[in-house]
């Protein structure tokens, strides 16, 4: 479900404003085309790039992509990688602006840190230094790289600032823009879609075929956001969702039961009617309520005529293959036709 963005404030108008400028693109941020053409404009900068590595994987990309931009990917596990990096940069380097490295990376809300080297000369390969913040899960490397990627083709250069800190704000303007921007470089149109095609061939949608494209595109994406790409992708009717134990929206402690929220859908979802209402309850037959309850992956045919609302809608009367998997207390489901 996308988040509402709160309304820019002063500073972030100043940054979209150069985006725009840095991207010579004529919208404004105010304007409803602004972020489809800030996408288009990035992905015409990335696409020469990713042309001369082709064939290639996502995590090649992202690769690719850092050295012709002059950033170097850091990863920070645990303390002695922090140590590592100072080391390397602080006293190798005599890089000052490392010296908050520590400090802003006890704070477990910080994804990542992009540094602008002082002291880099012309072209080289650590200009800017992205260190990503793995310490609580390693869930977030893939996405993390590519949001940094998209703060840098699309934001000027900070000059004045050592470090630019980014924590998951979903509702700063700049970051959900710098977040659909990653969404389109992560899983790249013209490299995702032919292999989604391919295992769509001889495959039904399922959770081990989500995990076969993850591991051979890119295997340190999260499940979630492999899950949400390859439904866009899907080349038939799809759908994903997540399902959990809880109450009505309105009264969240009462009436609990399995309920779901939509994780997307793709166009051909839309045509065929595959779709649910917010927060609707997953019946007791579903492949979703068999996953809550066995704690194991099910995959299995069924009939959406027997999803009813309380109020007595049903959803279309479709039969869908529904493959559903319990983690960490919460469903996954993909659903399509
Ligand atoms: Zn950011």
């Amino acid at each position: 479900m996308a988040r509402a963005t709160k309304k820019p404030n002063v500073q972030d108008i100043l940054r979209l404003d150069a985006i725009a400028k840095n991207l010579k693109i004529k919208s404004r941020f105010e304007d409803s085309t602004f972020t489809a053409d800030v996408k288009a404009a990035c992905l015409a900068r990335v696409a020469p790039v990713v042309k001369k590595l082709l064939p290639c994987t996502g995590e090649e990309i992202a690769l690719g992509l850092g050295e012709s931009l002059c950033l170097t990917f850091e990863e920070v596990h645990g303390p002695h990688d922090v140590v590592k990096l100072e080391d390397h940069y602080l006293k190798g380097k005599k890089e000052i602006g490392f010296a908050q490295l520590r400090d802003e990376l006890e704070n477990p809300g910080v994804d990542a840190l992009l540094f602008q080297r002082m002291h880099a000369k012309a072209g080289d390969p650590d200009t800017w230094v992205a260190v990503l913040n793995l310490q609580e899960s390693g869930s977030k490397a893939y996405w993390n790289r590519f949001h940094e990627l998209s703060h840098r083709i699309a934001e000027p250069p900070q000059k004045i600032l050592p470090l630019r800190r980014h924590q998951f704000e979903a509702t700063n303007p700049v970051e959900a823009l710098m977040d659909s921007v990653a969404a389109e470089m992560a899983f790249y149109e013209p490299v995702f879609r032919p292999l989604v095609a391919d295992f769509a061939r001889t495959n039904r949608l399922s959770f081990e075929v989500i995990d076969q494209i993850r591991l051979q595109y890119a295997p340190t994406a999260s499940l979630l956001s492999t899950m949400k790409a390859i439904v866009r992708y899907w080349p038939r009717a799809a759908a994903s969702l997540t399902a959990e134990f809880r109450g009505r929206l309105n009264s969240p402690g009462g009436d609990m039961a399995l309920r779901v929220s939509s994780q997307g859908h793709n166009d051909y979802a839309n045509l065929k009617g595959l779709k649910f209402f917010p927060n609707m309850r997953a019946p007791i037959g579903s492949p979703i309520h068999q996953a809550f309850v066995s704690g194991e992956q099910q995959n299995a045919v069924e009939n959406l005529g027997n999803w009813e609302t309380s109020s007595g809608k049903s959803l279309a009367a479709i039969t869908v293959f529904t493959s559903a998997c319990l983690i960490n207390g919460r469903v996954y489901a993909v659903l399509s036709m």
